[in-house]
């Protein structure tokens, strides 16, 4: 079934989280005017797969089943696939000028399938097929999973069992005839409450003395013992003062949230993982390089930057100066490169042992690095071409105000065939991305989000085949090999 995003919605209504924001519980999560944007922005993930023109995008066969299914859902099959996947990153973005969230449970899945598989051949174990029906009940019902692995660390230069709270890292407390009993928490979890389902994996390579942190499920959002706190964005309250532009993006948003787990049972057909604590870093960075590859979303934010910045130069006058023109190159360019890693990566992916397709781990990962870098020089240059006023501009109320309107029309425009309040709302659009709540998925989520600069840094020192190098460079000079 491919649900509409107004079944999406309705869906959303029958679950009963329990949500906390501003020291309050939330009853309505759907309607809250905070969280609304960002349930928007996943609703589209779904309408999405009803357009023709954007089918082959947002739609692929189940290898489960053969039915047509979203994207969202979908296990790599293919090297065509993961190339799909990245443009259907780089759309969303394009279309929702924020995190669409949805990424993190398909990144999840595929990770999941593969380690499944390898812990079932190699320890006989019957992880896959628990895996495999929980996959297809996700894409028989079309729902939205949050992928969830950061643990809150406590002191990072000690391991799980070592930290002074071992809640820190989320645990199997106890082991039961019918499922496990979890423990702990799960940071900055991008959608959480848009989310029907929850998928837990371990945040690290882990030791024999971490096994009770080596664990991996999937539980529905609602069940008994998960609270969810959905963090603050900068100027998230603008969303409450109703319908202005002042919000900069009118439809859509992205929200985090703290997920804790207070005692939480989970049935064994629900564990994927369960203690072999050797599988835990492998489920990390297949997750991890996935989800590095799904930062295509960025060249699509990056896209709405782009021509918003554009935008404010003609609004001002000054879109043929070559100084302008010249810095739009420029970040065309940037997002453009960041493109290329997240093809190149998923071009260059190959067929894991349990038929899913797997980026190239490699160029993932730059294309992640990138990702930590370049976002940050287009919103540079998108501030530098929309001039200051970007910051002190008055508000709609203002503008709409009879005292001071006048006075705003006449001194808030541009050239004189473009009305002030065009000025006012692509300027607030720049502001969201680059300062306001969008600029949390455009920029700090860009460095930290599917870990953080260094952790990729690694992965490439690991990555590249530094020996083959240096043979390259003896041979062409004539040092002998050693
Ligand atoms: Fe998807 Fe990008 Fe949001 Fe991550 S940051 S969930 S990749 S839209
Ligand atoms: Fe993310």
């Amino acid at each position: 079934m491919l649900m509409t995003g107004s079944q999406y919605e309705e869906s959303l209504r029958k679950r009963d989280l329990v949500v906390y924001l501003f020291g309050e519980r939330i009853g309505n999560v759907v309607d809250h005017p905070l969280i609304r944007p960002s349930m928007n922005a996943v609703a589209l993930t779904y309408d999405l797969a009803h357009r023709p023109e954007h089918a082959e995008i947002m739609t692929a066969a189940s290898h489960l089943t053969g039915r047509r299914i979203n994207r969202f859902t979908h296990i790599h099959q293919s090297t065509d696939d993961l190339v799909k996947k990245s443009k259907m990153g780089r759309l969303l973005g394009s279309l929702t000028g924020c995190c669409f969230q949805r990424c993190v449970g398909m990144d999840a899945l595929n990770a999941l399938s593969i380690t499944t598989h390898d812990l079932d051949t190699r320890r006989k174990t019957d992880y896959h097929r628990r895996f495999l029906k929980f996959l297809e009940y996700v894409q028989e019902n079309d729902l939205t999973c949050d992928g969830a692995m950061t643990d809150p660390k406590g002191d990072r230069s000690l391991a799980p069992h070592a930290q002074a709270d071992p809640d820190l890292y989320l645990r199997v407390v106890e082991r039961r005839a019918d499922g496990i009993i979890v423990r702990g928490a799960k940071a900055h979890q991008t959608g959480a409450v848009n989310s029907h389902e929850i998928i837990v994996m371990p945040t690290i390579a882990m030791r024999e003395a971490d096994r009770d942190y080596a664990v991996a499920f999937a539980l529905p959002s609602d069940a008994p013992g998960i609270t969810y706190i959905i963090g603050r964005q900068s100027c998230d309250t603008r969303k409450l003062e109703g319908e202005t532009f002042d919000r900069g993006n009118l439809f859509f948003g992205g929200h985090e949230a703290l997920v804790v787990f207070d005692d939480v049972f989970v049935p064994w057909e629900r564990v994927f993982l369960c203690g072999e604590h050797e599988f835990a870093g492998g489920l990390v960075e297949q997750f991890a390089s996935y989800h590095r590859q799904s930062y295509a979303c960025k060249v699509g934010v990056g896209d709405v930057l782009i021509g918003a910045a554009q935008t404010a130069a003609e609004y001002n006058g000054v879109a043929k100066a070559s100084h302008i023109r010249d810095k739009i190159i420029e970040m065309n360019h940037l997002n453009e490169t960041l493109y290329c890693g997240c093809i190149a990566c998923a071009a260059e992916g190959h067929r894991e042992a349990s038929g899913t397709y797997m980026v190239d781990t490699l160029l993932a990962n730059v294309h992640k690095q990138n990702v930590t870098r370049f976002p940050y020089e287009i919103a540079r240059l998108a501030q530098d071409i929309a001039g200051g006023l970007l910051v002190t501009l008055p508000s709609e109320k203002d503008l709409k105000a009879p005292e001071t309107g006048r006075w705003l029309e006449k001194y808030c425009r541009g050239r004189a065939d473009v009305p002030a309040e065009h000025r006012m709302r692509i300027l607030r659009l720049i502001e969201n991305l680059t300062l306001g709540t969008a600029a949390v998925g455009y920029l700090t989520e860009s460095m930290h989000g599917a870990g953080s600069p260094q952790a990729q840094r690694v992965m490439i020192a690991r990555g590249v085949n530094i020996k083959e190098k240096q043979a390259a460079a003896k041979r062409l000079c004539g040092i002998p090999e050693e």
